[in-house]
Protein backbone atom coordinates (compact mmCIF):
# COMPACT_ATOMS: atom_id res chain seq x y z
CA UNK A 1 0.00 0.00 0.00
CA UNK A 2 1.14 3.57 -0.41
CA UNK A 3 1.45 5.96 2.34
CA UNK A 4 1.79 9.26 0.46
CA UNK A 5 1.49 9.51 -3.73
CA UNK A 6 2.22 12.57 -5.29
CA UNK A 7 0.82 12.22 -9.21
CA UNK A 8 2.08 14.88 -11.44
CA UNK A 9 3.15 17.48 -9.11
CA UNK A 10 3.81 21.30 -9.38
CA UNK A 11 4.44 24.48 -8.26
CA UNK A 12 4.50 27.94 -9.38
CA UNK A 13 5.56 30.98 -8.04
CA UNK A 14 3.85 34.17 -8.71
CA UNK A 15 6.17 34.97 -11.64
CA UNK A 16 5.55 31.33 -13.48
CA UNK A 17 8.64 29.65 -12.72
CA UNK A 18 8.11 26.12 -12.22
CA UNK A 19 9.86 25.42 -8.54
CA UNK A 20 8.73 21.49 -8.85
CA UNK A 21 7.54 20.46 -11.92
CA UNK A 22 5.57 17.34 -12.87
CA UNK A 23 6.71 14.98 -9.71
CA UNK A 24 5.60 12.00 -9.47
CA UNK A 25 6.37 9.51 -6.41
CA UNK A 26 5.10 6.59 -4.57
CA UNK A 27 6.48 6.34 -1.13
CA UNK A 28 5.68 2.62 0.29
CA UNK A 29 3.76 2.16 3.58
CA UNK A 30 6.88 2.33 6.44
CA UNK A 31 9.59 3.42 3.82
CA UNK A 32 12.28 5.58 4.22
CA UNK A 33 12.66 7.88 0.79
CA UNK A 34 15.57 10.54 1.02
CA UNK A 35 15.12 13.82 -1.22
CA UNK A 36 18.36 15.00 -2.53
CA UNK A 37 19.50 18.00 -4.66
CA UNK A 38 21.19 21.43 -5.03
CA UNK A 39 20.08 24.14 -3.16
CA UNK A 40 16.97 25.88 -5.09
CA UNK A 41 16.03 22.51 -6.65
CA UNK A 42 12.80 22.78 -5.14
CA UNK A 43 13.29 20.26 -2.05
CA UNK A 44 11.84 22.49 0.56
CA UNK A 45 9.04 23.61 -1.03
CA UNK A 46 8.15 19.96 -2.20
CA UNK A 47 8.37 18.94 1.43
CA UNK A 48 5.98 22.16 2.53
CA UNK A 49 3.32 20.76 0.04
CA UNK A 50 3.35 17.46 1.47
CA UNK A 51 2.76 18.83 4.72
CA UNK A 52 0.58 21.61 3.80
CA UNK A 53 2.54 24.88 4.53
CA UNK A 54 2.37 25.76 0.50
CA UNK A 55 -0.44 25.18 -2.00
CA UNK A 56 0.22 23.14 -4.88
CA UNK A 57 -0.47 24.77 -8.09
CA UNK A 58 -1.44 21.69 -10.14
CA UNK A 59 -1.67 17.82 -9.62
CA UNK A 60 -2.78 15.35 -6.85
CA UNK A 61 -1.04 14.43 -3.38
CA UNK A 62 -2.81 11.36 -1.11
CA UNK A 63 -1.92 10.35 1.72
CA UNK A 64 -3.54 6.41 2.02
CA UNK A 65 -5.52 6.95 -1.18
CA UNK A 66 -7.39 10.07 0.45
CA UNK A 67 -6.60 13.55 -1.49
CA UNK A 68 -5.42 15.93 0.52
CA UNK A 69 -4.54 18.78 -1.47
CA UNK A 70 -7.11 21.22 0.36
CA UNK A 71 -6.63 19.65 3.65
CA UNK A 72 -5.25 22.01 6.22
CA UNK A 73 -2.13 20.76 7.70
CA UNK A 74 -3.43 19.58 11.20
CA UNK A 75 -5.88 17.13 9.19
CA UNK A 76 -2.76 15.39 7.52
CA UNK A 77 -1.51 13.27 10.47
CA UNK A 78 1.73 14.29 9.61
CA UNK A 79 5.07 15.36 11.56
CA UNK A 80 7.10 17.85 10.39
CA UNK A 81 10.85 18.03 11.94
CA UNK A 82 12.48 22.15 10.54
CA UNK A 83 15.88 22.64 10.29
CA UNK A 84 15.47 25.66 12.77
CA UNK A 85 14.08 23.62 15.82
CA UNK A 86 13.07 26.22 18.46
CA UNK A 87 12.54 24.60 21.86
CA UNK A 88 10.60 26.85 24.83
CA UNK A 89 13.34 27.84 26.97
CA UNK A 90 11.45 28.37 30.12
CA UNK A 91 9.89 24.90 29.56
CA UNK A 92 11.13 21.59 30.64
CA UNK A 93 11.93 19.30 28.10
CA UNK A 94 8.82 17.18 29.36
CA UNK A 95 6.48 20.00 28.66
CA UNK A 96 8.72 21.20 25.49
CA UNK A 97 7.38 17.59 24.06
CA UNK A 98 4.13 17.26 25.52
CA UNK A 99 3.53 21.00 23.44
CA UNK A 100 1.70 19.76 20.26
CA UNK A 101 -0.58 17.83 22.21
CA UNK A 102 -1.81 20.39 24.64
CA UNK A 103 -2.69 22.38 21.26
CA UNK A 104 -4.79 19.64 19.87
CA UNK A 105 -7.80 21.01 22.14
CA UNK A 106 -9.29 18.77 24.21
CA UNK A 107 -8.85 15.14 22.41
CA UNK A 108 -5.89 13.73 24.99
CA UNK A 109 -6.50 12.92 28.58
CA UNK A 110 -3.70 14.08 30.24
CA UNK A 111 -2.63 10.36 31.42
CA UNK A 112 -2.74 9.36 27.69
CA UNK A 113 -0.28 13.08 27.05
CA UNK A 114 2.09 11.33 29.82
CA UNK A 115 2.17 7.84 27.90
CA UNK A 116 2.81 9.33 25.13
CA UNK A 117 5.73 11.54 26.06
CA UNK A 118 7.31 8.77 27.93
CA UNK A 119 7.16 6.29 24.82
CA UNK A 120 8.82 9.29 22.73
CA UNK A 121 11.18 10.47 25.52
CA UNK A 122 12.42 6.57 26.27
CA UNK A 123 13.04 5.76 22.24
CA UNK A 124 15.09 9.16 22.09
CA UNK A 125 17.16 8.07 25.82
CA UNK A 126 16.15 11.23 27.39
CA UNK A 127 13.95 9.68 29.92
CA UNK A 128 16.50 11.44 32.94
CA UNK A 129 16.20 14.84 31.72
CA UNK A 130 12.99 15.27 31.48
CA UNK A 131 12.59 18.20 34.32
CA UNK A 132 15.61 19.65 32.56
CA UNK A 133 15.02 23.20 30.65
CA UNK A 134 17.03 23.25 27.19
CA UNK A 135 19.60 25.70 28.17
CA UNK A 136 21.12 22.48 30.24
CA UNK A 137 20.81 20.54 27.58
CA UNK A 138 23.18 19.07 25.11
CA UNK A 139 23.40 20.13 21.11
CA UNK A 140 22.33 16.47 20.45
CA UNK A 141 19.89 16.43 23.43
CA UNK A 142 18.02 19.79 22.48
CA UNK A 143 18.15 17.73 18.89
CA UNK A 144 16.53 15.12 20.47
CA UNK A 145 14.13 16.98 22.12
CA UNK A 146 12.95 18.51 18.91
CA UNK A 147 12.42 15.42 17.20
CA UNK A 148 10.24 13.79 20.36
CA UNK A 149 7.84 16.91 19.43
CA UNK A 150 7.24 15.05 16.26
CA UNK A 151 7.65 11.13 17.84
CA UNK A 152 4.80 12.17 20.07
CA UNK A 153 2.28 12.79 17.90
CA UNK A 154 2.40 9.46 16.56
CA UNK A 155 1.25 10.76 13.19
CA UNK A 156 1.13 8.98 9.91
CA UNK A 157 4.50 9.90 8.24
CA UNK A 158 7.73 11.97 9.53
CA UNK A 159 8.61 14.56 7.21
CA UNK A 160 12.63 15.58 8.21
CA UNK A 161 13.69 19.38 6.30
CA UNK A 162 17.97 18.84 6.52
CA UNK A 163 17.26 18.45 10.44
CA UNK A 164 21.29 18.04 11.15
CA UNK A 165 22.34 20.80 9.14
CA UNK A 166 23.29 23.09 11.95
CA UNK A 167 24.92 20.21 14.18
CA UNK A 168 28.75 19.70 14.06
CA UNK A 169 30.42 16.58 11.87
CA UNK A 170 30.82 14.69 14.97
CA UNK A 171 27.23 14.88 16.31
CA UNK A 172 25.80 14.86 12.87
CA UNK A 173 27.55 11.26 12.76
CA UNK A 174 25.99 10.10 15.91
CA UNK A 175 22.22 11.91 15.00
CA UNK A 176 22.18 10.34 11.66
CA UNK A 177 22.55 6.62 13.73
CA UNK A 178 19.97 7.46 15.81
CA UNK A 179 17.57 8.54 13.57
CA UNK A 180 18.06 4.83 11.50
CA UNK A 181 17.09 3.59 14.05
CA UNK A 182 14.30 5.42 15.43
CA UNK A 183 12.67 5.32 12.20
CA UNK A 184 13.43 1.10 12.11
CA UNK A 185 12.20 1.07 15.32
CA UNK A 186 8.67 2.30 14.85
CA UNK A 187 8.46 1.73 10.96
CA UNK A 188 6.99 5.34 10.65
CA UNK A 189 6.66 6.16 6.53
CA UNK A 190 9.75 9.29 6.42
CA UNK A 191 10.82 11.32 3.85
CA UNK A 192 13.77 13.14 4.62
CA UNK A 193 15.40 16.21 2.74
CA UNK A 194 18.88 17.09 2.93
CA UNK A 195 21.51 18.15 0.93
CA UNK A 196 24.36 15.70 2.59
CA UNK A 197 25.97 13.05 0.45
CA UNK A 198 26.92 10.82 3.44
CA UNK A 199 23.25 11.15 4.78
CA UNK A 200 21.69 10.71 1.34
CA UNK A 201 23.60 7.21 1.00
CA UNK A 202 23.52 5.93 4.41
CA UNK A 203 19.66 6.32 5.93
CA UNK A 204 17.20 5.72 3.38
CA UNK A 205 16.09 2.63 1.50
CA UNK A 206 15.17 4.93 -1.69
CA UNK A 207 16.87 7.93 -2.87
CA UNK A 208 14.97 10.62 -5.09
CA UNK A 209 17.00 12.95 -6.93
CA UNK A 210 15.76 16.60 -7.78
CA UNK A 211 17.56 18.84 -10.16
CA UNK A 212 15.57 22.43 -10.97
CA UNK A 213 12.35 21.27 -10.17
CA UNK A 214 12.31 17.76 -11.98
CA UNK A 215 13.00 14.29 -9.82
CA UNK A 216 15.92 12.69 -12.48
CA UNK A 217 15.70 9.70 -10.39
CA UNK A 218 14.55 7.26 -7.77
CA UNK A 219 16.94 4.47 -6.71
CA UNK A 220 17.96 2.78 -4.09
CA UNK A 221 21.42 4.14 -2.41
CA UNK A 222 23.47 1.49 -3.71
CA UNK A 223 23.09 1.52 -6.77
CA UNK A 224 23.58 4.95 -6.82
CA UNK A 225 26.73 4.75 -5.55
CA UNK A 226 27.64 2.13 -8.00
CA UNK A 227 26.77 4.72 -10.44
CA UNK A 228 30.36 5.50 -12.60
P1 LIG B 1 15.67 23.81 -1.93
O1 LIG B 1 14.90 23.43 -0.71
O2 LIG B 1 16.01 22.63 -2.78
O3 LIG B 1 16.87 24.63 -1.62
P2 LIG B 1 13.41 25.52 -2.50
O4 LIG B 1 12.25 24.62 -2.54
O5 LIG B 1 13.63 26.34 -1.28
O6 LIG B 1 14.74 24.70 -2.85
O7 LIG B 1 13.32 26.53 -3.74
C1 LIG B 1 13.05 26.09 -5.07
C2 LIG B 1 12.93 27.27 -6.01
O8 LIG B 1 11.75 28.00 -5.71
C3 LIG B 1 14.08 28.25 -5.93
O9 LIG B 1 14.36 28.69 -7.24
C4 LIG B 1 13.52 29.38 -5.09
O10 LIG B 1 14.12 30.59 -5.44
C5 LIG B 1 12.07 29.35 -5.43
N1 LIG B 1 11.22 29.78 -4.30
C6 LIG B 1 11.16 29.22 -3.08
N2 LIG B 1 10.27 29.85 -2.27
C7 LIG B 1 9.76 30.87 -3.05
C8 LIG B 1 8.78 31.89 -2.83
N3 LIG B 1 8.15 32.01 -1.66
N4 LIG B 1 8.51 32.74 -3.85
C9 LIG B 1 9.12 32.61 -5.05
N5 LIG B 1 10.05 31.68 -5.32
C10 LIG B 1 10.37 30.82 -4.34
P1 LIG C 1 -3.61 25.45 16.20
O1 LIG C 1 -4.24 24.17 15.75
O2 LIG C 1 -3.89 25.72 17.65
O3 LIG C 1 -3.89 26.62 15.30
P2 LIG C 1 -0.89 25.58 15.15
O4 LIG C 1 -1.25 26.80 14.36
O5 LIG C 1 0.42 25.55 15.86
O6 LIG C 1 -2.03 25.18 16.18
O7 LIG C 1 -0.84 24.34 14.17
C1 LIG C 1 -1.90 24.07 13.33
C2 LIG C 1 -1.91 22.60 13.07
O8 LIG C 1 -0.83 22.28 12.23
C3 LIG C 1 -1.72 21.80 14.34
O9 LIG C 1 -2.94 21.41 14.89
C4 LIG C 1 -0.92 20.61 13.92
O10 LIG C 1 -1.71 19.47 13.68
C5 LIG C 1 -0.26 21.07 12.63
N1 LIG C 1 1.16 21.23 12.88
C6 LIG C 1 1.80 22.20 13.58
N2 LIG C 1 3.11 21.99 13.61
C7 LIG C 1 3.33 20.85 12.93
C8 LIG C 1 4.46 20.08 12.61
N3 LIG C 1 5.68 20.41 13.03
N4 LIG C 1 4.28 18.97 11.88
C9 LIG C 1 3.06 18.62 11.46
N5 LIG C 1 1.95 19.28 11.73
C10 LIG C 1 2.07 20.39 12.45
Amino acid sequence: MSAITLKNIVKEYGDGYAAVNDVSLDIADGEFVILVGPSGCGKSTLLRMIVGLEDITSGELRIDDDLVNDKAPRDRDLAMVFQNYALYPHLTVFENIAFPLRLTKGALSDDEIDARVRRASTLLELDEHLDRKPANLSGGQRQRVAMGRAIVREARAFLFDEPLSNLDAKLRGQMRTEIARMQRTLGTTTVYVTHDQTEALTLGDRVAVLRRGVLQQVASPRSLYEQP
